[in-house]
């Protein structure tokens, strides 16, 4: 039977002070790897070497938008991968139109590897190309791997945020990417088999996320319960509930029935169809 393997590189919203910010890799059946936002720092490589991976492995990234705790790691990515591995061909990064205008101003500003960026690639200082962007629209269908496809649809945060769907030798999985609760995430999420969802907050302090551009933990299940999908898994947690999820969780049972947990650093699961 097919399996994804997904580990999670960090799972701390962008004011946690105790988690690595998010960035997950996706482990497909097919053999193909993606990583799904590049947190902040070094923390993808420091985390995946704990998890026995090597950031010289990582081809392929997903990116949701262009706030610093889930894009600004991608400058790491790269310079990390371009030291284990000179001769990689490029970094794969797929992303949306406005969030590459914003990964462009990003490697500008660091002239420490990246000398030259546009809007096709990235080249170090030896005019080496480390990273080829894709801009992508939402709703394009992207291969990826023999059996992976990706799509990306809009988010309810900033401008440019979109979610990711993944689908690889008939699992789908959906990452709801920093978003308030919105429709268009429901039928983004319509039977896959999981939905990985951001939680900032209890339903109790609901404008505290909404106005922050986030959901609870509550929204979060409502929608995979609307959406009918087989798991839940909640990342992006604040501070507040890092050692103590159960608040989290128990909103998210008010609204959803079925096998509910909330993500850790390192933590990793494996779906199957
Ligand atoms: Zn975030
Ligand atoms: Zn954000």
């Amino acid at each position: 039977m097919p399996e994804m393997k997904i580990s999670f590189l960090g799972t701390g919203s962008g004011s946690s002070t105790r988690r690595a910010h998010t960035a997950m890799v996706y482990d497909c059946d097919d053999g193909t790897r993606l990583l799904v936002d590049t947190s902040s720092g070094n923390s993808v490589a420091r985390n995946a070497s704990d998890l026995g991976m090597s950031v010289a492995d990582f081809n392929i990234v997903l990116i949701s938008h262009h706030h610093p705790d889930h894009m600004s790691g991608l400058l790491f990515v790269q310079f990390s991968r371009f030291l284990e591995r000179p001769e990689a061909p490029p970094l794969d990064v797929y992303l949306t139109y406005e969030a590459l205008e914003w990964a462009q101003k990003m490697c500008a500003a660091n002239y420490l590897n990246i000398f030259e960026v546009n809007s096709e690639w990235a080249k170090n200082s030896d005019g080496r190309e480390v990273i080829r962007w894709h801009p992508v629209a939402t709703d394009q269908e992207i291969n990826l791997g023999p059996t992976t496809s990706a799509s990306c649809f809009p988010a309810d945060h900033i401008s440019g945020a979109v979610g990711w769907k993944v689908e690889s030798s008939g699992i789908s999985v959906v990452f709801s990417g920093d978003t308030r609760y919105n429709p268009t995430l429901v039928e983004a999420s319509k039977g896959a088999r999981l939905l990985i969802h951001e939680a900032l907050r209890t339903d109790e302090e609901q404008d505290y996320a909404k106005n922050r551009g986030h959901s609870t933990s509550g929204e979060a299940a409502r929608t995979a319960a609307e959406a009918g999908v087989a798991e839940l898994i909640l990342t992006h947690l604040d501070s507040n509930y890092h050692d103590n999820p159960t608040p989290l969780l128990d909103d998210a049972k008010k609204h959803y029935s079925g096998p509910t947990s909330a993500a850790t650093d390192l933590y990793q699961v494996i779906v199957s169809s």
